[in-house]
């Protein structure tokens, strides 16, 4: 597409939308960013645009371009439904996602990864994987890279492992990937999408214009999948847990990972935790031989990958307790398979902001795996009602103080985790900030008892 002279709206000011103007002023074109809120929370991205000569309005739309522009593009915060597309889209201006918008100017094989949970852990797997193969590769979109600053670039990675989320698929309307892989697919961002037939739909989006000799990689296990319609043209290769029988598609045990009923990888060829972190590298494994990648430097890179901060990261030991930080648990799903993922009797620090999500199906869950629940956050009541009678629960009221609680109520060989099925912006500005707080105060904790140690001799 040729931007020259052309006038770009960019609804929502962030990381995409910066990356998305940068790259229409290197085309020639003329960015302008338009955001509803004002706050000190975008002062960082209005420095970076007062360097690079972005113009940007904030605390409203009120900018003119929403009647005239050439084009909007829409940060992935922003849903296609938002009223301040009313105009543009009454005046006939074509709205697209960044993600649609990078698609135009990229020139790498795309493998896209989206699903519920697991995307950062596989789309950095892959990459770890593309780049033992000894290619050049790129990790964007989502908590990445922004896409739109890897095609800014003059020379572009040979692949680029893309992590798409569902709100970014609402306008992806001609992107197509050489390789899409859904990795499972359970109720969350429910508020946004309405049911889990039209989260389902928006999902499906990633292959619906793909063609002959691309492959859609799609987790058997999850209903809500194989309701889905399938493509035309593409590949569909299955996977999930191995079953008796299993000939055709990708699956795993406790073992091992398997292509066709056949042994592909081991599984201590992985340090990752977890039966779920399996479903994630056997996603990832028939992603990594619809590539056509050189087996060696696959398993090369499964071996090289430890895993990604804030997601069951094993954080220190204290006297025997061993401390885990799961903060990226933002969801019921994501606790249930963190505590199904340890032996050891689990004191666990949840809460946080509510999703508006039922607890009770975690409940035989923590019967069985948990000790201790130490209770944080907004959520701190909604989660001791759930599971008054199934645990013993006591009230963390900052982080400190809940890992101190933790500590006190963990015996020797037990794991304390951080693993709060809820959001974190009740106390935080983000999850990697509350997982961070945890790591300090554990790290604090065990200095603490250190010293005391010492003054004790
Ligand atoms: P995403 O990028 O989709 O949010 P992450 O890799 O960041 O996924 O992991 C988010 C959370 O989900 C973490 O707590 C992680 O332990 C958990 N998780 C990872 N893979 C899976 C999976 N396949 N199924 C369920 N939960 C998972």
């Amino acid at each position: 597409m040729d931007l020259t002279g052309k006038h770009i709206l960019l609804v929502g000011l962030g990381r995409s939308s910066v990356a998305a103007a940068q790259l229409i002023m290197e085309k020639g074109g003329m960015p302008f960013i338009s955001e509803r809120n004002d706050g000190q929370s975008l002062e960082n991205w209005l420095e970076i645009c007062r360097t690079r000569g972005i113009p940007v309005e904030t605390a409203g739309h009120t900018s003119p371009l929403f009647q005239t522009a050439d084009l909007v593009v829409i940060n992935p915060g922003v849903p296609y439904s938002a009223p301040c597309l009313d105009i543009p889209k009454e005046k006939g201006i074509p709205v697209v996602g960044e993600l649609e918008f990078a698609s135009w100017f990229n020139h790498s094989t795309v493998i896209a990864v989206t699903g519920t949970n697991g995307k950062t852990t596989a789309t950095s797997l892959l990459y770890t994987m593309i780049r033992t193969c000894g290619y050049s590769v790129a990790l964007a979109g989502n908590t990445h890279t922004a896409w739109s600053e890897v095609t800014a670039k003059e020379e572009q990675p040979e692949y680029t492992v893309l992590e798409v989320s569902s709100y970014q698929m609402e306008t992806a309307d001609t992107f197509h990937p050489k390789v899409a892989v859904i990795l499972n697919l359970t109720p969350d961002h429910l508020g946004r999408h309405g049911t889990m037939e039209c989260y389902g739909a928006t999902k499906a989006r990633i292959f619906q214009r793909m063609q002959s000799g691309d492959t859609v990689i799609l987790n058997k296990d999850y209903a809500a999948l194989r309701a889905l319609p399938l493509p035309f043209q593409a590949e569909t290769v299955w996977f999930g847990k191995a079953r008796d029988g299993d000939k055709t598609g990708w699956s795993y045990d406790t073992a091992h990972f398997y292509q066709d009923g056949e042994i592909a990888a081991d599984a201590k060829d992985s340090p990752l935790p977890g039966l779920h972190n399996k479903e994630n590298i056997t996603a990832v494994l028939a992603a990594a031989h619809a590539l056509g990648l050189d087996w060696g430097g696959v398993l090369q890179g499964l071996r090289q990958f430890a895993g990604v901060e804030h997601r069951i990261e094993y954080v220190a030991s204290i006297n025997g307790i061993a401390f885990f930080n799961d903060s990226k648990a933002t969801n019921i799903d994501s606790l249930r398979v963190a505590l199904e993922s340890f032996v050891q009797p689990v004191v666990l620090i949840a809460g946080g902001e509510g999703k508006g999500s039922s607890y009770e199906p975690l409940r035989s869950l923590i019967r069985d795996h948990v000790s201790t629940l130490i209770t944080i956050g907004e959520e701190a009541p909604a989660l001791e009602a759930c599971f008054q009678k199934d645990v013993f629960i006591c009230r963390g009221t900052t982080m400190k103080d809940a890992v101190y609680k933790a500590y006190t109520a963990a015996s020797p060989g037990s794991v304390v985790l951080l693993s709060p099925a809820c959001a974190s912006f009740d106390w935080y500005s983000n999850y990697e900030e509350r997982g961070g707080d945890f790591k300090n105060c554990v790290h604090a904790l065990k200095e603490d008892l250190h010293t005391g140690e010492e003054k004790g001799k």
